[in-house]
């Protein structure tokens, strides 16, 4: 019943511009004889990336979002993710090639700027062939995919604002149509899904992920995105960002502007005693909150304009960052007067993976 599908190793990949992501089909449902005939390779690369959870200092498995009972191309097994930046995919391929990659002759689904950029040397190095296939189609086919799946992959962040109160709520999405997403990865980009595989790019901007990285390590020395998410979380973007209060003395009361909203953000670095007065801790939440004010706000006019309620926000850029998830579901409900709604996913930067893995099944 299994009709053409390809020789194991399954695997999908998205190469982006700063995270590789790799989904990994591990079969579950392997006959004895099947298991003798398996070669040793194939048997040593499994385990290879079922027992560890890190791989060499950048590799690591996101084992919390390992996905079991999973059917796929007929099979019956466990979804396994795995990320590293794309800047050490010189020693992926090594990696790879002492594992004997190069002997199983695979293809490999792979989206992502870097399935172009890396293409001959996947084939010259470890006999790999990538077939190429479309970031925006695969992101959206993976979702929807994995959302068939978890029944608690859809969530939301009730009362964003109250530490106290705050907490993920799930959300049903099993009806999801029309919906936008936002997907923020290095940049950004945003889509409108109509229905089953139907969406178009609505827009996007340069300033994302990637921009948030950047300047942080630029102002604060830090050297990684967990370090300038922890420095963010101790930090005090009003020492750093004008206010409204700052301008006005209170409230811009005709136009409804609370005193407490940024007017400038930075606004207040261009003076040197502000500047001696703010630590490394502020400039990283000043840094984030206004790579995600912006963020928010740009979504907010395509919902608008787009006429759509519900925004799904994925991309690594939320990656154990609350603080934006919870900045993007105010800014989305205040903004609106209740009648957006920001959701999240639990596998929030690995669904153009998924859809790619999805698409080796064609
Ligand atoms: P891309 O496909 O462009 O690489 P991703 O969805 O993988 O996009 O998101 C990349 C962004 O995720 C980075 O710009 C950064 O803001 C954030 N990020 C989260 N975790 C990491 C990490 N471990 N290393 C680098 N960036 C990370």
């Amino acid at each position: 019943e299994t009709a053409e599908v390809p020789p194991m190793p399954w695997f999908g990949m998205d190469i982006g511009g700063s995270l590789t992501k790799l989904v990994y089909f591990e079969p579950m449902d392997i006959p004895p004889d099947e298991q003798d005939l398996e070669v040793e390779t194939l048997k040593n690369i499994r385990r290879y990336l079922t027992n560890n959870s890190a791989y060499g200092n950048t590799g690591h498995r996101d084992a919390h979002l390992q996905m079991n009972g999973v059917y796929i191309g007929g099979r019956k097994g466990i979804l396994h993710f795995i990320r590293f930046p794309t800047s050490e995919m010189p020693n992926f391929l090594d990696l790879a090639k002492s594992k004997g990659m190069a002997t199983l002759a695979s293809t490999v689904c792979a989206t992502g700027g870097g399935a172009y950029k890396f293409e001959q040397q996947f084939l010259n190095e470890v006999n790999m062939t990538l077939h190429k296939f479309d970031e925006l189609d695969s992101l959206i086919r993976g979702m929807e995919f994995i959302e068939g799946y978890c029944s608690s992959e859809c969530y939301y962040w009730e009362n964003p604002k109250d530490d106290d109160k705050c907490r993920k709520v799930t959300f049903d999405f099993s009806r999801p149509y029309p919906f936008m997403v936002v997907n923020v990865g290095s940049g950004v980009s945003i889509l409108v899904v109509t229905g089953a595989g139907k969406f178009r790019r609505v827009t996007g901007t340069s300033l994302g992920g990637g921009t948030f990285l950047g300047l942080c390590c630029l102002l604060t020395g830090c050297t990684s995105f967990e370090e300038a998410i922890k420095l963010a979380a101790k930090g005090d973007s009003t020492k750093v960002d004008k206010l409204v209060k700052d301008i006005y003395g209170g409230d811009y009361s005709k136009f409804g502007l609370n005193g407490d909203l940024v007017a400038s953000s930075f606004g207040q670095m261009n003076l040197e005693e502000r500047r001696e007065a703010v630590s490394k801790e502020d400039l990283a939440k000043a840094t984030l909150v206004t790579i995600t004010n912006n963020i928010g706000s740009i979504t907010r006019m395509c919902a608008l304009t787009e006429g759509i309620e519900r925004v799904v926000f994925v991309g690594n850029f939320l990656r154990v960052n609350t603080i934006s998830m919870k900045l993007l579901s105010y800014a989305m409900e205040y903004w609106s007067g209740g009648a957006l709604r920001a959701l999240f996913l639990e596998h929030e930067g690995y669904f153009g993976a998924v859809g790619c893995l999805l698409e080796l099944m064609r």
